[in-house]
């Protein structure tokens, strides 16, 4: 689909919703979607409710249209609050039939590269609007018309829902000169066939580059990706730690391979990856943790802690998470819930103690019963 297309559909979006203004608009997004078939998206099949009509594999792809797909955009993006259960880009890595690998060249931590990867964290670091070579391996070549898509997501379940773009800050500095892509955080530079996407459905951005064979007496092909904000662009990624997405597809859209790698757009590139790579370090040998690069959250005036969903394992009710909330008196509101379920823990652990005292004797050697689920000291 070219960026005219997209054009017209974002535009017939806005006609009356008629079935069939949604059947034309269906098939003619239907060619262009990507179709996953692959063994990796089974978890993702098995997930109930309107997860599985995102998928977009192939049995939707040939029934055709199916009215009940447009029940989600429909019932989920009122008032502008975040889907609950938006289309969310697969992120494991999967190297399918083509072997598909990536390579980022090693520049190390001076202070002065604009781009360098992290081995240890799978990250890369980079510039604001600088360009990171990235080489892409495959076993053997693909099928002609092959394309290489570059998606960006959040990287935290709490931020995954959201779509990633640019900050307006940095979108409105562009809108002149590139109206079309100026709200794509990832840009590809130095091919004129790169495209640019925005699914009409879930408004993710993408770009695509047709997959070239290497040259002659190389083995890779290198693609240039460029990142049009700071992580920490105010109303942009606002410190949301993202992943980059790049998939090698065939010319209908079946993935046939993916990788992914976290990304930091920084000022110090070198500098950061140093500080990371140290840290995570320190923590691994420090902690039985083996979770990377998760530093304690620091107090926040303006945030509160997010109680988690009952059906957490013990370890993720132990983390802090932190909710950044615009306006006190929201803020007020989040926070009286939060100690309202803070007081109701407290409670019910010290009825589970008080129950546990009137109903076991203690052990005589002193010892304190241990009541299922609760954790000895010497764990
Ligand atoms: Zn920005």
């Amino acid at each position: 689909m070219d960026s005219e297309n997209l054009d017209s559909l974002t535009l017939s979006q806005t006609l009356p919703l008629s079935q069939d203004t949604f059947r034309q608009l269906w098939e003619n997004v239907v060619t262009s979607m990507p179709t996953e078939t692959d063994h990796a998206e089974e978890e993702w099949r098995e997930t109930e409710g309107p997860m599985q009509l995102l998928l977009m594999n192939d049995q939707v792809l040939t029934d055709g249209f199916d009215e009940t797909l447009f029940n989600l955009p429909e019932m989920s993006t009122k008032d502008g609050v975040t889907p609950p259960a938006s289309i969310v880009p697969v992120t494991s890595d999967y190297p399918g039939d083509y072997d598909f690998q990536l390579r980022f060249q090693k520049s190390g931590t001076a202070k002065s590269v604009t781009s360098t990867y992290s081995e240890q964290l799978n990250k890369l670091y980079c510039q604001l609007a600088k360009t990171n070579p990235i080489e892409v391996l495959v076993s053997r070549q693909p099928p002609l018309g092959a394309v290489i898509r570059a998606t960006a997501v959040y990287k935290k379940t709490e931020h995954v829902a959201e779509v990633v773009r640019r900050c307006p800050h940095h979108q409105n500095e562009d809108r002149a000169s590139a109206a079309e892509t100026s709200s794509h955080l990832i840009r590809v530079e130095g091919s004129e066939r790169a495209q640019y996407f925005e699914d009409p459905n879930t408004k993710r951005q993408s770009v695509t580059v047709p997959y070239e064979p290497p040259q002659l007496g190389s083995e890779m092909t290198t693609i240039l990706l460029k990142f049009m904000c700071n992580s920490s662009c105010m109303g942009g990624m606002n410190r949301r730690p993202i992943l980059t997405i790049l998939t090698l597809e065939t010319p209908e859209g079946h993935v046939l391979g993916r990788r992914s790698f976290e990304v930091r757009v920084c000022a110090c590139p070198g500098r950061d990856r140093k500080t990371e790579e140290e840290n995570s370090s320190k923590q691994q040998n420090g902690t039985k943790e083996t979770k990377k690069r998760k530093s304690a959250p620091a107090p926040d005036s303006s945030s509160t802690k997010k109680p988690k969903a009952a059906s957490g394992t013990d370890e993720e009710e132990k983390e802090v998470y932190v909710l950044h909330v615009h306006g006190k008196e929201r803020y007020e509101m989040l926070k009286k819930i939060n100690d309202g379920l803070e007081l109701l823990d407290k409670e019910s652990k010290a009825k589970a103690k008080v129950t546990m005292k009137h109903e076991l004797p203690l052990p005589s050697s002193g010892k304190r019963l241990l009541v299922k689920g609760e954790k000895s000291d010497s764990d």
